[in-house]
C-alpha cells in the first residue's frame, strides 16, 4: 500500500517533466474519445462503412457473425442462410462447399461501431463481436407500447410512449400517486376477448401504468389489476403499490412492486403478479343482482426509501 502512494506522489511531483498539466489532460482525453466517434478522419469513416457492407449477408441483408461462408469465387454468406441456399452460392450459382472467410472474420474483430441505439442517447462504442450483446441490453433501447390488447407496433423512449398512449389510444392520464377507480362491465360473462383497461399515472416524475383485465385463469374468468413502470427494472424496483378492492366488509388487498414494461402486459398477467379478483368475488363486490361487474379499485405508489 504505501509504495503504491508514493509511486503516484512521485508521478505527481514531477508532471512538467513527463506531460503538460494534469487538469488540461483530463478534458483532452474526453475530446478524444468525441472526436473519435464524430470527427475521425474521412478516409476512416469510409473504411469502415465500406467493411459493413462487405459484413452485410446478400440473402438476409443482417449482419454477418461466424462462421462466415465464402463460396470458391469469394462470395460471403451468413451461417443462417448457407443451409437455405442447397449448397449454391446466391450471388454466381456455384457450388458453396465448405469454405470459412477467416479474413472477413477478422476484419470484422477488429470494427468498432456505435450502438445502433445512439439517437436515443448512448454514447457506446463497441467491438463488432461485443455489439449485438451490448444493443440486447442498452438501457437506451426503444421501449414497446404498453397498450395491451392490440398489436400495436409502435416503440419509442418514455416521453415519446406518455404522447402515443394520450394520442392515439385515448388513454386516461392521471397526476399524483393515490387512485380510486371505478370498473364497470355491463356483460361479466364475457371473458374472452377480455377487457383491457389502462390508466397512466405520473407520480415522482415518473410514469406508470394501471392495467385492469379480465382472463381466463383455467377454467375460471378472473380479473387483474396491477401495475407496470415505465422505465427499466433497476429502477422499477424503487418503487412500490397497493391495490384493494372490496364490499359489504370484505376487502382484498394486494401490495406489489411494479413491473418494468420491459416485460409484457401478457408475462405479468400470466406470472399472476398483481391483484387477482375471481369472478364470483367481483360479483359479490359488485352488488345488485349479479347481472354487471361494478368494482371499486383505490390504490396508491410510494417511493421506497
Ligand atoms: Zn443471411
Ligand atoms: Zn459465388
Ligand atoms: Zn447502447
Ligand atoms: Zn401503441
Amino acid at each position: 500500500m504505501a509504495s503504491g502512494s508514493t509511486y503516484l506522489d512521485d508521478v505527481r511531483m514531477s508532471p512538467e517533466v513527463v506531460d503538460p498539466p494534469r487538469i488540461e489532460d483530463t478534458t483532452e482525453v474526453i475530446d478524444l474519445i468525441g472526436d473519435h466517434i464524430q470527427h475521425s478522419p474521412k478516409s476512416n469513416v469510409v473504411v469502415a462503412s465500406n467493411v459493413r457492407e462487405l459484413l452485410e449477408c446478400p440473402v438476409c441483408l443482417n449482419a454477418m457473425y461466424p462462421p462466415i461462408h465464402q463460396c470458391s469465387n469469394g462470395h460471403t454468406l451468413c451461417s443462417g442462410c448457407k443451409p437455405r441456399v442447397h449448397n449454391r452460392c446466391p450471388t454466381c450459382r456455384h457450388e458453396l462447399g465448405n469454405i470459412r472467410c477467416l479474413a472477413l472474420e477478422k476484419v470484422a474483430a477488429s470494427l468498432e461501431l456505435p450502438c445502433k441505439y445512439q439517437n436515443f442517447g448512448c454514447i457506446g462504442i463497441y467491438p463488432y463481436y461485443s455489439k449485438l450483446k451490448h444493443e440486447a441490453q442498452c438501457i437506451y433501447r426503444p421501449y414497446n407500447c404498453p397498450y395491451a390488447g392490440s398489436e400495436c407496433t409502435v416503440v419509442g423512449d418514455v416521453p415519446y410512449l406518455v404522447t402515443h398512449l394520450k394520442d392515439d389510444h385515448k388513454v386516461d392520464m392521471h397526476n399524483g400517486s393515490t387512485f380510486n377507480h371505478r370498473y364497470v362491465k355491463s356483460n361479466p360473462h364475457e371473458v374472452e376477448n377480455a377487457t383491457w383497461m389502462l390508466t397512466v399515472f405520473s407520480c415522482f416524475g415518473q410514469y406508470f401504468c394501471l392495467h385492469f383485465e379480465a382472463f381466463q385463469l383455467g377454467m375460471a374468468p378472473v380479473y387483474i389489476a396491477f401495475l407496470r413502470f415505465m422505465g427499466d427494472d433497476s429502477e422499477a424496483k424503487n418503487y412500490s403499490y397497493s391495490l384493494e378492492v372490496g364490499a359489504n366488509g370484505r376487502k382484498l388487498i394486494w401490495q406489489g412492486v411494479p413491473r418494468s414494461i420491459r416485460d409484457s402486459h401478457r408475462k405479468v398477467r400470466d406470472s399472476y403478479d398483481g391483484l387477482v379478483i375471481q369472478r364470483n368475488i367481483g360479483l359479490f363486490f359488485s352488488g345488485g343482482d349479479r347481472k354487471e361487474l361494478k368494482l371499486r379499485v383505490t390504490g396508491r405508489i410510494w417511493k421506497e426509501q
